[in-house]
Protein backbone atom coordinates (compact mmCIF):
# COMPACT_ATOMS: atom_id res chain seq x y z
CA UNK A 1 0.00 0.00 0.00
CA UNK A 2 1.39 3.49 -1.01
CA UNK A 3 1.58 6.17 2.20
CA UNK A 4 -0.88 8.82 2.53
CA UNK A 5 -0.09 11.99 0.56
CA UNK A 6 1.57 14.63 2.93
CA UNK A 7 -0.62 18.14 2.51
CA UNK A 8 0.94 21.81 4.17
CA UNK A 9 -2.14 24.11 5.05
CA UNK A 10 -1.72 27.57 6.77
CA UNK A 11 -4.18 29.76 7.82
CA UNK A 12 -5.90 26.89 9.77
CA UNK A 13 -7.18 27.73 13.15
CA UNK A 14 -10.62 29.16 11.26
CA UNK A 15 -12.16 29.89 8.02
CA UNK A 16 -11.49 28.73 4.63
CA UNK A 17 -8.12 26.99 6.14
CA UNK A 18 -10.12 24.88 9.11
CA UNK A 19 -12.14 23.67 6.12
CA UNK A 20 -9.47 22.35 4.19
CA UNK A 21 -7.68 20.34 6.68
CA UNK A 22 -11.02 18.83 7.72
CA UNK A 23 -11.73 17.47 4.09
CA UNK A 24 -8.60 16.26 3.28
CA UNK A 25 -8.17 14.51 6.53
CA UNK A 26 -11.50 13.13 5.36
CA UNK A 27 -10.10 12.11 2.36
CA UNK A 28 -7.15 10.39 4.23
CA UNK A 29 -3.58 12.88 3.98
CA UNK A 30 -1.51 13.41 6.31
CA UNK A 31 -2.02 17.52 7.45
CA UNK A 32 0.37 19.66 9.36
CA UNK A 33 -1.59 22.23 10.21
CA UNK A 34 0.08 25.97 10.41
CA UNK A 35 -1.27 28.69 12.06
CA UNK A 36 0.27 31.52 15.05
CA UNK A 37 -3.02 31.57 16.52
CA UNK A 38 -2.48 28.43 19.21
CA UNK A 39 -6.55 27.44 18.83
CA UNK A 40 -5.58 26.12 15.62
CA UNK A 41 -4.14 23.39 17.75
CA UNK A 42 -7.85 22.50 18.86
CA UNK A 43 -8.90 22.95 14.92
CA UNK A 44 -6.07 20.22 13.96
CA UNK A 45 -6.87 17.42 16.99
CA UNK A 46 -10.07 17.26 16.49
CA UNK A 47 -9.59 15.65 12.82
CA UNK A 48 -6.33 14.43 13.54
CA UNK A 49 -4.20 16.78 11.57
CA UNK A 50 -1.06 17.76 13.45
CA UNK A 51 -0.19 21.24 14.17
CA UNK A 52 2.87 24.02 14.07
CA UNK A 53 2.54 27.41 14.90
CA UNK A 54 4.24 30.04 13.71
CA UNK A 55 4.12 33.72 12.75
CA UNK A 56 4.36 33.01 8.54
CA UNK A 57 5.29 36.79 8.55
CA UNK A 58 8.79 35.36 9.48
CA UNK A 59 10.75 34.23 6.98
CA UNK A 60 12.59 31.61 9.17
CA UNK A 61 9.22 30.60 10.75
CA UNK A 62 8.25 29.68 6.77
CA UNK A 63 11.29 27.40 6.29
CA UNK A 64 10.91 25.82 10.06
CA UNK A 65 7.28 25.05 9.13
CA UNK A 66 8.43 23.04 6.13
CA UNK A 67 11.19 21.29 7.98
CA UNK A 68 9.21 20.10 10.02
CA UNK A 69 6.65 18.21 8.03
CA UNK A 70 9.76 16.63 6.05
CA UNK A 71 10.87 15.75 9.84
CA UNK A 72 7.85 14.57 10.70
CA UNK A 73 6.50 12.66 7.76
CA UNK A 74 9.48 12.01 5.41
CA UNK A 75 8.00 14.73 2.65
CA UNK A 76 5.55 17.87 1.28
CA UNK A 77 3.29 16.68 -1.26
CA UNK A 78 0.57 19.51 -0.79
CA UNK A 79 1.09 22.96 0.14
CA UNK A 80 -2.12 24.79 0.34
CA UNK A 81 -1.38 29.07 1.21
CA UNK A 82 -4.28 30.11 2.81
CA UNK A 83 -3.17 32.76 5.63
CA UNK A 84 -4.27 35.95 5.15
CA UNK A 85 -5.68 39.17 6.85
CA UNK A 86 -7.24 42.59 5.89
CA UNK A 87 -7.25 46.09 6.50
CA UNK A 88 -9.49 48.41 5.02
CA UNK A 89 -8.03 51.87 4.90
CA UNK A 90 -7.64 54.95 1.95
CA UNK A 91 -4.21 55.03 -0.17
CA UNK A 92 -3.59 58.24 1.48
CA UNK A 93 -3.98 57.20 4.99
CA UNK A 94 -2.80 53.15 4.54
CA UNK A 95 -0.08 52.41 7.37
CA UNK A 96 2.89 51.33 5.88
CA UNK A 97 3.58 48.67 8.44
CA UNK A 98 0.23 47.25 7.76
CA UNK A 99 1.45 47.28 3.59
CA UNK A 100 4.25 45.84 4.36
CA UNK A 101 2.60 42.92 7.31
CA UNK A 102 0.10 41.50 4.15
CA UNK A 103 2.59 41.51 1.71
CA UNK A 104 5.23 39.61 3.69
CA UNK A 105 2.12 37.29 5.01
CA UNK A 106 0.26 36.78 1.75
CA UNK A 107 2.61 36.83 -0.77
CA UNK A 108 6.03 36.97 0.95
CA UNK A 109 5.34 33.80 2.88
CA UNK A 110 3.68 31.58 -0.02
CA UNK A 111 6.69 32.28 -2.35
CA UNK A 112 9.09 31.03 0.78
CA UNK A 113 7.04 27.80 1.52
CA UNK A 114 6.86 27.40 -2.23
CA UNK A 115 10.77 27.47 -2.18
CA UNK A 116 11.01 25.29 0.88
CA UNK A 117 8.61 22.36 -0.27
CA UNK A 118 10.03 22.14 -3.89
CA UNK A 119 12.61 20.23 -3.15
CA UNK A 120 10.39 17.59 -2.07
CA UNK A 121 8.13 17.63 -4.67
CA UNK A 122 11.01 17.61 -7.29
CA UNK A 123 12.41 14.40 -6.01
CA UNK A 124 9.27 12.16 -5.89
CA UNK A 125 8.21 13.91 -9.29
CA UNK A 126 4.74 14.67 -7.97
CA UNK A 127 3.54 18.20 -6.03
CA UNK A 128 0.55 19.92 -5.87
CA UNK A 129 0.61 24.06 -4.77
CA UNK A 130 -2.74 25.39 -4.51
CA UNK A 131 -2.94 29.48 -3.58
CA UNK A 132 -5.92 30.79 -1.92
CA UNK A 133 -6.34 34.28 -3.76
CA UNK A 134 -9.48 36.28 -4.20
CA UNK A 135 -11.65 37.76 -6.50
CA UNK A 136 -9.41 40.60 -5.58
CA UNK A 137 -7.03 38.98 -7.30
CA UNK A 138 -8.71 40.21 -10.72
CA UNK A 139 -10.17 43.25 -9.37
CA UNK A 140 -10.33 45.90 -7.53
CA UNK A 141 -12.18 47.37 -4.63
CA UNK A 142 -11.23 50.97 -3.03
CA UNK A 143 -9.68 50.97 0.41
CA UNK A 144 -7.81 47.13 0.13
CA UNK A 145 -4.68 48.66 -1.65
CA UNK A 146 -2.72 46.01 0.50
CA UNK A 147 -4.58 42.98 0.37
CA UNK A 148 -5.15 43.36 -3.64
CA UNK A 149 -1.92 43.82 -4.49
CA UNK A 150 -0.50 40.49 -2.72
CA UNK A 151 -3.64 39.04 -4.19
CA UNK A 152 -2.85 40.16 -8.00
CA UNK A 153 0.97 39.37 -6.95
CA UNK A 154 -0.20 35.77 -6.04
CA UNK A 155 -1.65 34.64 -9.57
CA UNK A 156 2.02 35.70 -10.90
CA UNK A 157 3.99 33.56 -8.38
CA UNK A 158 1.04 30.94 -9.47
CA UNK A 159 1.38 31.08 -12.75
CA UNK A 160 5.60 31.34 -12.52
CA UNK A 161 5.39 27.81 -10.43
CA UNK A 162 3.19 26.23 -12.66
CA UNK A 163 5.75 26.68 -15.52
CA UNK A 164 8.83 25.91 -13.26
CA UNK A 165 7.36 22.72 -12.24
CA UNK A 166 5.36 21.62 -15.52
CA UNK A 167 8.13 18.91 -16.02
CA UNK A 168 8.72 18.45 -12.60
CA UNK A 169 5.31 16.81 -11.95
CA UNK A 170 4.43 19.94 -10.02
CA UNK A 171 1.25 21.88 -10.17
CA UNK A 172 0.16 25.20 -9.08
CA UNK A 173 -3.16 26.80 -9.24
CA UNK A 174 -4.91 29.59 -7.94
CA UNK A 175 -8.80 30.02 -6.11
CA UNK A 176 -10.33 33.36 -6.36
CA UNK A 177 -13.38 33.30 -4.20
CA UNK A 178 -15.69 36.13 -3.46
CA UNK A 179 -17.11 36.55 0.48
CA UNK A 180 -16.97 33.26 1.99
CA UNK A 181 -18.91 32.75 5.57
CA UNK A 182 -15.77 33.30 7.76
CA UNK A 183 -14.57 35.12 10.83
CA UNK A 184 -12.52 37.47 8.24
CA UNK A 185 -16.04 39.03 6.54
CA UNK A 186 -17.91 39.05 9.69
CA UNK A 187 -15.01 41.39 11.11
CA UNK A 188 -15.91 43.70 7.70
CA UNK A 189 -19.57 42.97 7.70
CA UNK A 190 -19.48 44.77 11.41
CA UNK A 191 -16.92 47.18 10.26
CA UNK A 192 -18.87 48.46 6.89
CA UNK A 193 -22.17 48.67 8.94
CA UNK A 194 -20.63 51.15 10.76
CA UNK A 195 -18.70 52.62 8.34
CA UNK A 196 -22.09 53.14 6.19
CA UNK A 197 -24.52 53.69 8.43
CA UNK A 198 -26.55 50.26 7.55
CA UNK A 199 -27.61 47.03 9.27
CA UNK A 200 -25.55 43.95 8.82
CA UNK A 201 -28.04 42.13 6.67
CA UNK A 202 -27.74 45.99 4.34
CA UNK A 203 -24.02 45.30 4.32
CA UNK A 204 -24.71 41.86 3.11
CA UNK A 205 -27.09 42.72 0.47
CA UNK A 206 -25.71 46.28 -0.60
CA UNK A 207 -22.23 45.71 -0.76
CA UNK A 208 -21.10 42.18 -0.41
CA UNK A 209 -23.23 40.79 -3.01
CA UNK A 210 -23.78 43.85 -5.11
CA UNK A 211 -22.08 42.11 -7.90
CA UNK A 212 -23.19 38.94 -7.44
CA UNK A 213 -25.16 36.74 -9.78
CA UNK A 214 -25.71 34.19 -6.73
CA UNK A 215 -27.19 36.04 -3.81
CA UNK A 216 -25.77 34.63 -1.07
CA UNK A 217 -22.09 34.02 0.92
CA UNK A 218 -19.79 31.31 0.11
CA UNK A 219 -19.48 28.57 2.99
CA UNK A 220 -15.41 27.85 3.15
CA UNK A 221 -16.74 23.70 2.15
CA UNK A 222 -17.07 25.03 -1.11
CA UNK A 223 -13.84 26.92 -1.54
CA UNK A 224 -12.43 23.20 0.36
CA UNK A 225 -13.67 21.21 -2.16
CA UNK A 226 -11.99 22.52 -4.83
CA UNK A 227 -8.62 22.52 -3.08
CA UNK A 228 -9.42 18.41 -2.81
CA UNK A 229 -9.78 18.43 -6.54
CA UNK A 230 -6.94 20.65 -7.33
CA UNK A 231 -4.71 18.28 -4.68
CA UNK A 232 -5.55 15.04 -6.05
CA UNK A 233 -4.44 12.90 -9.04
CA UNK A 234 -7.16 13.57 -11.18
CA UNK A 235 -6.35 17.27 -11.65
CA UNK A 236 -2.77 16.73 -12.86
CA UNK A 237 -3.64 18.62 -16.38
CA UNK A 238 -4.43 20.95 -14.33
CA UNK A 239 -2.02 24.18 -13.62
CA UNK A 240 -1.35 27.83 -13.76
CA UNK A 241 -5.00 28.64 -13.78
CA UNK A 242 -7.14 30.92 -11.65
CA UNK A 243 -10.13 29.15 -10.71
CA UNK A 244 -13.30 31.50 -9.74
CA UNK A 245 -15.47 30.70 -7.01
CA UNK A 246 -17.47 33.99 -7.09
CA UNK A 247 -21.02 33.69 -7.29
CA UNK A 248 -21.06 34.83 -10.77
CA UNK A 249 -19.25 38.67 -9.99
CA UNK A 250 -16.48 38.40 -12.29
CA UNK A 251 -18.85 37.49 -15.12
CA UNK A 252 -20.42 40.48 -16.07
P1 LIG B 1 -9.80 33.63 8.64
O1 LIG B 1 -9.51 34.90 9.34
O2 LIG B 1 -10.94 32.78 9.10
O3 LIG B 1 -8.50 32.72 8.60
C1 LIG B 1 -7.22 33.25 8.37
C2 LIG B 1 -6.22 32.43 9.13
O4 LIG B 1 -4.91 32.96 8.93
C3 LIG B 1 -6.48 32.43 10.64
O5 LIG B 1 -6.45 31.10 11.10
C4 LIG B 1 -5.34 33.25 11.18
O6 LIG B 1 -4.97 32.90 12.50
C5 LIG B 1 -4.24 32.95 10.18
N1 LIG B 1 -3.17 33.94 10.21
C6 LIG B 1 -3.29 35.28 10.21
N2 LIG B 1 -2.08 35.86 10.32
C7 LIG B 1 -1.17 34.86 10.39
C8 LIG B 1 0.25 34.82 10.52
N3 LIG B 1 0.98 35.95 10.62
N4 LIG B 1 0.86 33.62 10.55
C9 LIG B 1 0.13 32.48 10.50
N5 LIG B 1 -1.21 32.45 10.37
C10 LIG B 1 -1.85 33.63 10.33
O7 LIG B 1 -9.96 34.02 7.12
P2 LIG B 1 -10.54 33.26 5.83
O8 LIG B 1 -11.67 34.08 5.35
O9 LIG B 1 -10.73 31.82 6.06
O10 LIG B 1 -9.35 33.51 4.83
C11 LIG B 1 -8.46 32.52 4.37
C12 LIG B 1 -7.88 32.97 3.05
O11 LIG B 1 -8.93 33.09 2.09
C13 LIG B 1 -7.17 34.31 3.08
O12 LIG B 1 -6.01 34.28 2.29
C14 LIG B 1 -8.19 35.24 2.48
O13 LIG B 1 -7.59 36.35 1.88
C15 LIG B 1 -8.83 34.33 1.45
N6 LIG B 1 -10.15 34.75 1.01
C16 LIG B 1 -11.16 34.89 1.90
C17 LIG B 1 -12.39 35.32 1.44
C18 LIG B 1 -13.55 35.48 2.36
O14 LIG B 1 -14.55 36.06 1.93
N7 LIG B 1 -13.50 35.01 3.59
C19 LIG B 1 -12.58 35.61 0.09
C20 LIG B 1 -11.52 35.46 -0.78
C21 LIG B 1 -10.31 35.03 -0.30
Amino acid sequence: ATTPRVALVTGTSSGIGAAVVGQLREQGLQVMAVDFNPAGAVVAEKVGAVFHQADLTDADACRSAVADAVSRFGRVDILVNNAGIQHVAPIEEFPEQKWRQIIDLMLTAPFLLTQAAWPSMRENGWGRIINIASVHAQVASPGKAAYISAKHGLIGLTRTAALEGGAQGITANALLPAYVKTPLVDNQIADQAKLHGLSEQEVIEQVMLKNAAVKRLIEPSEVASLVAYLASDAAGAVTGASWNIDLGWTAQ
